[in-house]
């Protein structure tokens, strides 16, 4: 293959001759009889046959070919060809036999084909005896090219199936060979409707291999990682009795479910690789603490990582509140600090002396280097996407790792792309919560808006005021808070109106959420650097301007920042017209529904999981045929299927996901 053609497969994501054969097309073109010009119906493509006995080019109104063509019965037809070569004008002389294929209309002088595929036949040139398959392509690279390219592939390639023999049949699913041949060849006779819904057997068997792939890989990669060595930290439950006794609330029985199954992984002798599940506000924080004293009780270390400073830093203080007391220092890495503050605080995780550390995730990317580090929770971890996770590994032996993240994940893509982690779902709100009323409420009627602000302050209560995004410009989203703020506090006298934006050093973030914590502060103007995990119970009314330019998971937890409290919130979505579609459809989703399920799974249908997860740019294979929600079936089916190959063919099972995974052998060795 010359190297234009090579860079032009590339731009549609074919590196290696299978992900050429799993090129598959978009529709099909029957070429497999001919229909007579009168038995053309408008709207209906058909191929014709038959022999030009008029050919012009008209300048008028548009500059076009137009070629008559009469059949064997005498009927005749129209073919107008608006972008055409001068090769074509010397070829579709009077007198030429032709088949054309196209979509008949009607036309000016009658029926019309406009654009046909012409191509110049001998008499009694054989038919294709398979549909004409049409691709998916880019400039410069001609259907036809591409077919030969596919046969090719078909005549040279590895055909042979992958799955334990009998296991295609026991599906009802067609052969591997047969599948791909049928697709990229199909007979006459098969419907193609179901090709192009993708709901043919053959579309499905190529959608089962996909997902059996990536399931074997998963739990490949899952079990790698369970054969490997960590501190089985069993605790002594002395600590952790000890802070329960302190907290002011009772544990729900969700939460208490969510710590035993996370006891018993620490105290195995592998890492523990969970993903502790749970909406906004359902309180994961204290699992987490409560993870982190058994393996303090047992004599490691433990780090606390945020995806950003203010994130950390309410983890520090919080930590700091429940285990100070117990007697067990808590150290804090933060970009903010001094370099002597930094260095003794690495000191202290070098020597081991600070059983618990927490910062944010890329401090810790930063050469911190920790005497026995048995656990490392990691927050919000849907923020750091899955590559990130893949790639968070540390030194020496393995840590347990508690991921946690308030992005709930549909149930589909977490049978796939999280199959490797074990997940603990927090299923139920602590009592005494209720919901947040959300309203909809247009930017003409914003002095209402402030009215109502001003009102609930005098009342005591707590306002988040959250700026617009400004995905343009940095600098421009950071003006606005600023003008808002001085907006706020001018039209609010005699009501405190603090600041923070993500520009601020970390100390002066501290201190102003530190005011609005204590209650020092009534009104707090924010960008959205309060987005995650930003935790202030008395805050119970938020107002979000431009809400339409934020996306729903987004949208979720800020709104999840109020509604900590027993009084009820109130969430104020203001928002601009005139609304985009998508935007329109994401203030319904978010108006609708309180629960996060609800939202992440409106989410995924809205987005697609490339870019739900995050993973567009990171090089995770993303599904290619396989749709999670048309195919879910199927996913389920791959579970099982991954489970017994690897147990019972794993010869067969390496084979298989070889074949698929080829360019993503880093996901399954990672
Ligand atoms: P998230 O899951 O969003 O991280 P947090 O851990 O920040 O939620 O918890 C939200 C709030 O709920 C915190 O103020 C926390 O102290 C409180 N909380 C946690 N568990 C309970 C409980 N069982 N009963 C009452 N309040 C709780
Ligand atoms: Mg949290």
């Amino acid at each position: 293959m010359t190297p234009p053609i090579l860079a032009k497969l590339k731009k549609l994501g074919i590196e290696t001759p299978f992900d050429l054969l799993l090129h598959l097309p978009l529709r099909y073109v029957d070429e497999t009889r001919i229909t007579a010009i009168r038995d053309l119906s408008v709207g209906n493509p058909a191929l014709v046959e038959g022999v030009i006995i008029h050919a012009e080019i008209h300048h008028r109104p548009r500059k076009a070919m137009i070629c008559q063509l009469q059949d064997q019965r005498g009927s005749r037809l129209y073919l107008r060809l608006l972008h055409f070569y001068p090769s074509q004008v010397a070829q579709l002389r009077p007198g030429v036999r032709v088949r054309a294929h196209g979509e008949p209309r009607p036309g000016f002088f009658g029926l019309e084909m406009v654009h046909p595929q012409i191509r110049v036949v001998r008499e009694n040139e054989p038919l294709s005896d398979t549909l004409t398959p049409v691709y998916p392509t880019t400039t410069g690279l001609t259907q036809k090219t591409l077919r030969k390219l596919l046969q090719l592939a078909l005549s040279k390639s590895d055909l042979s199936e992958s799955l334990p023999m009998g296991l295609s049949d026991k599906l009802s699913l067609p052969s591997f060979e047969a599948s791909i041949r049928l697709l990229h060849n199909p007979p006459p006779d098969v419907l193609q409707s179901a090709l192009e819904s993708r709901l043919h057997p053959a579309w499905r068997r190529l959608a089962f291999d996909e997902l059996l792939a990536q399931q074997i890989s998963m739990r490949l990669h899952h079990d790698r990682r369970r054969a490997q060595d960590a501190p089985p930290l069993h605790g002594t439950g002395r600590l952790t009795a000890r802070l329960l006794r302190t907290l002011p609330f009772r544990l729900t029985p969700a939460q208490r479910r969510v710590i035993d199954e996370i006891s018993r992984d620490l105290a195995q002798p592998h890492p523990m690789q969970r993903l502790l599940q749970g909406d906004v506000g359902s309180g994961k924080t204290i699992v987490a603490a409560l993870a982190a004293l058994q393996a303090v009780e047992s004599g490691w270390q433990v780090a606390i990582m945020a995806p950003t400073e203010i994130l950390a830093e309410q983890h520090y203080l919080k930590f700091s509140g429940w285990l100070e007391p117990l007697g067990l220092r808590v150290v804090w890495l933060s970009g903010g600090q001094s370099r002597r503050e930094r260095e003794a605080a690495m000191q202290a995780c070098a020597d081991g002396s600070a059983p618990v550390v927490v910062g944010t995730h890329a401090l810790f990317q930063d050469k911190v280097v920790f005497a026995r580090l048995g656990l490392a929770v990691i927050d919000e971890q849907h923020r750091f996407g899955v590559h990130q996770r893949l790639a968070l590994r540390m030194k020496g032996i393995q840590p347990h790792q508690l991921m946690m993240s308030a992005t709930p994940i549909p149930r589909t893509l977490a049978m796939s792309y999280y199959a490797d982690l074990d997940v603990s779902v927090i299923d139920a709100l602590p009592p005494g919560r209720t919901p947040v009323v959300t309203k909809l409420v247009s930017d003409a009627r914003r002095a209402e808006v402030i009215a109502h602000v001003r009102a609930a302050c005098a009342e005591g209560r707590q306002v988040y005021w959250v700026c617009p995004l400004v995905e343009e410009s940095e600098a421009l989203q950071l003006q606005t808070a600023i003008d808002t703020h001085a907006l706020l506090a001018a039209e609010l006298p005699g009501i405190s109106v603090g600041l923070v934006h993500g520009r601020m050093k970390p100390a002066e973030k501290q201190a102003v959420m530190q005011a609005f914590s204590s209650g020092a502060l009534q009104l707090l103007v924010a960008t959205t650097v309060i987005e995650v995990g930003v935790d202030v119970p008395n805050a119970s009314l938020m107002v979000i301007e431009h809400a339409e330019r934020f996306g729903l998971s987004q949208l979720h937890q800020l709104r999840g920042r109020v509604g900590r409290g027993a009084k009820q919130s109130v969430c104020i979505l203001l928002y601009q017209n005139p609304l985009s579609q998508t935007a329109r459809q994401r203030l319904k989703i978010i108006y609708e529904n309180n629960d996060g399920f609800a939202v992440a799974r409106a989410d995924l249908q809205l987005r697609g999981p490339g870019e739900f997860l995050g993973v567009r740019q990171s090089g995770i294979p993303l599904l290619k045929i396989a749709d999670l929600e048309r195919d879910a079936d199927l996913l389920e089916m791959a579970r099982e299927v991954a489970i017994q190959m690897l147990r019972e063919a794993p010869t067969l099972a390496e084979k298989h996901m070889r074949r698929w995974l080829a360019r993503a052998e880093k996901y399954a060795t990672v």
